[in-house]
């Protein structure tokens, strides 16, 4: 193979994530992790479940938590135990992953939406409250990005209106609220373990964490068939649990996400410094929040130009979401046609995801920051 190529002549290709790299660094414990349940073949609902359960739960500082098949299912779990079906109503934001709604709809309910706040694109708690009718029966905020929503907001509303509250804590996972772990401010919190998520399995899980214990017993019967115990089924659960091996893999990389959710604080830095330097506005953060930097987003015009010279020189970006769900097809049983929410519409055609993972290199930004001055 010769001398080591020029690097001067190598453009350097940047990924949106990299989990081949995070995988490398691990992959000797994810290994001796999984062997043992290959031997003792518990792969549903396995001790590592119930570990994992409980570490889970300690590090979002909830009481419980309860290991499911994905995030969306989370949510929809969260929504049927806590009573909410057909004729309510769950206020919820437009410019979210269009899995918050499907989980509403999963349960029989309505998703009411709104806008959002547009530095922020955290959910607009003003326009929640506006929104609220005699059927409303929750809120469900997304902690959009990594970063909580307002939470004294959402609970004074819920406190006011006697609503629930179910956090969208998907992309948030160790995020804080003044000092302390999103998960518990609302009665139930669900997070997503899809492998790009800053805790994020070999495949599909995800997790419920709650304060309530009696929601605790339910949200268990209801991922596993309803079954108070085995073959005693005391309403129509779902099949729905957090698979063994994943549990397994995931008690290893929960050991490391505060780390690498600081190494992706340290690249925001890096991010916001020097796109402050060529003259784009850096995410706009919550004040009595922490950003754990799921994704770091910024806001472009001409966006489709940007991204294509971007991707042409090697720098791979996304766009997180460009549709707002009440314009999705899936949605337009709603009726709510373009302009109904002005901010999350503008929001949509400007944001533009760059390259964020815990291993990305103080290199990899400033390259990253000079090929968008260059692609502007
Ligand atoms: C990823 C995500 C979900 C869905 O999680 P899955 O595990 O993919 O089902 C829901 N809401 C938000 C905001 C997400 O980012």
């Amino acid at each position: 193979m010769g001398r080591p190529q020029d690097p001067v002549n190598t453009p350097m290709k940047i990924p949106f994530v990299d989990l081949q790299g995070q995988y490398r660094a691990i992959a000797d414990e994810v290994r001796a992790a999984i062997e043992p349940v290959m031997a003792n073949t518990r792969f549903i609902l396995g001790e590592e479940v119930r570990l994992f359960e409980q570490e889970f739960a300690a590090f979002c500082g909830a009481r419980h938590c309860v290991g499911v098949a994905s995030g969306t299912d989370a949510l929809h779990l969260a929504l049927r135990a806590l009573d909410i079906g057909p004729g309510d109503e769950v206020i919820t934001q437009t410019n979210s992953y269009i899995a918050t709604a499907l989980a509403i709809s999963y349960a029989g309910a309505t998703p009411v939406f709104v806008d959002c706040d547009p530095k922020t694109c955290q959910i607009d708690v003003k326009q929640a409250e506006a929104v609220v009718t005699p059927r409303t029966k929750a809120l469900l905020p997304v902690h959009l990005y990594g970063q909580p929503a307002d939470m004294d907001a959402v609970q004074a509303i819920a406190k006011r209106h006697g609503l629930r509250v179910i956090e969208d804590a998907c992309q948030a996972h160790g995020a804080t609220y003044r000092g302390r772990p999103v998960g518990t401010f609302g009665d139930a919190a669900a997070f997503s373990f899809y492998p790009g998520k800053n805790l994020g399995a070999y495949g599909d899980g995800g997790a419920i964490t709650t304060n309530d214990p009696a929601l605790d017993t339910r949200l268990r019967a209801y991922r596993d068939y309803g079954q108070r115990e085995k073959y005693f089924h005391d309403f129509k659960g779902f099949n729905s649990r957090l698979d063994t091996i994943q549990a397994a893999i995931l008690r290893v990389k929960l050991k490391r996400l505060a780390a690498w959710n600081q190494s992706r604080q340290r690249a925001a830095a890096t991010y916001s410094k020097v796109l402050s330097r060529i003259g784009i506005e850096p995410p706009r953060q919550v004040s009595h929040g922490t950003h754990i930097w799921h994704l770091y987003v910024i806001q472009v015009a001409n966006r489709a130009v940007v991204q294509k010279r971007l991707g042409d020189a090697g720098v791979s970006t996304g766009i997180h979401y460009p549709v707002p769900i009440h314009l999705q097809k899936a949605y337009a049983d709603l009726g709510r046609l373009r302009g109904s929410f002005p901010i999350a519409e503008a929001a949509a055609d400007r944001i533009l995801s760059l390259p964020m993972f815990p291993e990305i290199t103080d290199e990899q930004v400033n390259h990253v920051a000079s090929e968008l001055a260059k692609a502007l």
